[in-house]
This record gives structure tokens, C-alpha cells and sequence, in this order.
């Protein structure tokens, strides 16, 4: 009867099962071309292009269609990079500021030089002559940046001029009490802060006052990280050399500091009322060590005469 099916039935019944799974399985095997797309512009059908490669079970790997060649879809095409590029430096501005700021901050450079700037310095007989030379040296130093980082081996570093600031030569600022070098020095600060050097601005009471403290056991920071600090930073700032009470103590740690920046080849700025002949005649211990270092790594830079302040409250 009907429940009992012979088995050539059964096997019959097996193969068209199987025949049925396969036809099945063999037309998921071979996906249909994708929908064309529709230029949304022109309105024109843009198929999906046969990439010639194959997925391993043989099907086509397809590409979403070239894009259209019509003026509505090219225009779109270009404020969409347009857009893209414009979000980008918008990012790279916000990053740029606030990378600034953050060097700004680190620099110690005091508030009243925050703003000290070439484009705004009160430009005196007296002064134009150290003022153009420190502006060429920073204009030095930016050459250099740039040639680094159009050099190909920098562009897997980024932009990072401190591991590419190629200056190794520094300034020497001399002149009476407020003739202007503490501004001055600011003004080359502000410049390089703004390429994103790292620069350490202090006065050489603050710089040695900094070591000393930490002679006290509750402070956070050893003597040796306050003098790596003033070695290592790409561009260290002294002003105000020969204001601080000179002693054997005094010495070794000025001589340690600038020794050490000259054999690394890194650049320093020393502002000074005294000239160099005034500095080794002061310091009795390293003086002409002391002197003939900044010789080598200094371009001296003279500001005579004329209290400028004075001048400007006239
Ligand atoms: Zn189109």
C-alpha cells in the first residue's frame, strides 16, 4: 500500500531531493548584477563594472559604478572635496592653536612678553639694528624647518620640529638695564613658539632658584631633572645673565648648563647687561670657560644706549 513505498521509491525520493538542494544552492551561487545606480544629477543609469576578479567559489567581484562625467556630478564631486579639505585645516588650525598654547605655557615666558612680537616692537635707533638681526635668525631657523620637512625621511616623523631644528648657533644679547632684551628675547620665543619649537624661558635667578629647590626633600622634582630639563629643550632662554650672586656653586651649574647645550649642539639665548669681557671678568672660577662657550655658540647682538621706556613715557 501506500505506506509502504518500495525502496527504489525511497531512493528515487533521495535523488530528487538532492537534485532539488542543488539546483537551489547553485543559483545562490551565481548572484545577480547589482542594480544599476541612477545618477542623481543627470539622471543617467551607471552600472556596476566587472572587476575581472572572482570571489574563490567563481562568482564576480564587482565595482560600484565609475562615477558620472556630467557637470552637475563633477561639481558635486568637487565641494565634497572642497568640504573635506576645509574640515581638515579647520582640525589642523585647532590642533596648531592648541598645540601653542600648550608651548606657551611650558616655555615659563612671563605674561608681559606673552604678546611680544616682531610686527608690534617699538623700534628705536638704538634697537632696529638687533631687532632685524634676531628677526633674520628666526627666519633662519624657520628655513630650516621647512628644508627638514620637505625632506622625505621627516614625513614619517610629522611635524615635529624639535626633532628636526637644525640651528645649533645662538644669540648673545647685550645692553644697559631696559634697553629692551628682555622683549626682544620674547619676541624670538613667540616666533619659534608659534612653529611649535619647544622653547624654556627664564630668568637666571628663576633657573638656578628652580635647582636649589629641589635641594629641599619635599619637592617634587630632582636636580637632575631640572637641569635635563634646561639641557635638553630644543631652545633655552637665559635672562639676564650675571644678575644672580656669583660663588662657586653659581659657576659650575651655569658652565654645566651651557657646556652641556654645546656639546649637543643646541642652541641658547643669553640676555645680558654685561658684556662678555664684563662676564669673565665676574666669574672667577669658569669665567673665560663660560665665555668662550658662548662666543662659540652665540652671534652677539648689541642693543646700545636709549632707555626706551623712558622714551615712551615722554
Ligand atoms: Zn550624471
Amino acid at each position: 500500500m501506500s505506506e509502504v513505498r518500495s525502496m527504489t521509491e525511497i531512493i528515487q525520493g533521495m535523488r530528487q531531493g538532492a537534485q532539488c538542494r542543488t539546483g537551489k544552492s547553485e543559483s545562490m551561487r551565481t548572484p545577480p548584477k547589482p542594480p544599476a545606480e541612477k545618477c542623481e544629477f543627470c539622471g543617467q543609469e551607471r552600472q556596476c563594472v566587472d572587476t575581472g576578479r572572482r570571489w574563490p567559489k567563481g562568482d564576480i567581484i564587482w565595482d560600484p559604478p565609475e562615477p558620472c562625467d556630467c557637470p552637475g556630478a563633477v561639481e558635486h564631486r568637487l565641494q565634497l572635496k572642497e568640504a573635506e579639505r576645509q574640515q581638515r585645516e579647520e582640525w589642523e588650525r585647532g590642533r596648531h592653536i592648541s598645540r601653542v598654547k600648550s608651548l606657551l605655557k611650558e616655555s615659563k615666558l612671563p605674561p608681559r612678553y606673552q604678546q611680544a612680537a616682531f610686527e608690534n616692537a617699538r623700534r628705536t635707533d638704538a634697537n632696529k639694528k638687533a631687532y632685524a638681526r634676531a628677526f633674520d635668525y628666526c627666519k633662519t631657523i624657520e628655513a630650516s624647518i621647512a628644508d627638514a620637512l620637505d625632506d622625505s625621511k621627516y614625513r614619517y616623523i610629522g611635524y615635529d620640529p624639535e626633532k628636526i631644528i637644525t640651528v645649533n648657533r645662538g644669540l648673545f644679547i647685550t645692553g644697559p638695564a631696559s634697553s629692551g632684551k628682555t622683549h626682544l628675547a620674547g619676541c624670538i620665543v613667540n616666533t619659534l613658539l608659534e612653529r611649535e619649537v619647544r622653547c624654556l624661558f627664564g630668568n637666571v635667578l628663576d633657573l638656578l632658584g628652580r635647582v636649589k629647590n629641589t635641594y629641599n626633600n619635599d619637592r617634587a622634582e630632582t636636580e637632575d631633572q631640572v637641569i635635563d630639563d634646561l639641557t635638553a629643550v630644543p631652545m633655552l632662554i637665559i635672562d639676564d645673565l650675571g644678575k644672580e650672586k656669583v660663588g662657586s656653586w653659581t659657576e659650575q651649574l651655569l658652565y654645566h648648563i651651557i657646556n652641556h647645550r654645546y656639546e649637543h649642539l643646541r642652541p641658547l639665548i643669553v640676555t645680558s647687561n654685561f658684556t662678555l669681557t664684563e662676564l669673565e671678568g665676574r666669574y672667577t672660577e669658569t669665567g673665560p670657560y663660560i665665555v668662550s662657550r658662548l662666543i662659540e655658540m652665540c652671534d652677539g647682538l648689541k642693543m646700545t644706549g636709549d632707555d626706551w621706556r623712558k622714551g615712551r613715557s615722554r
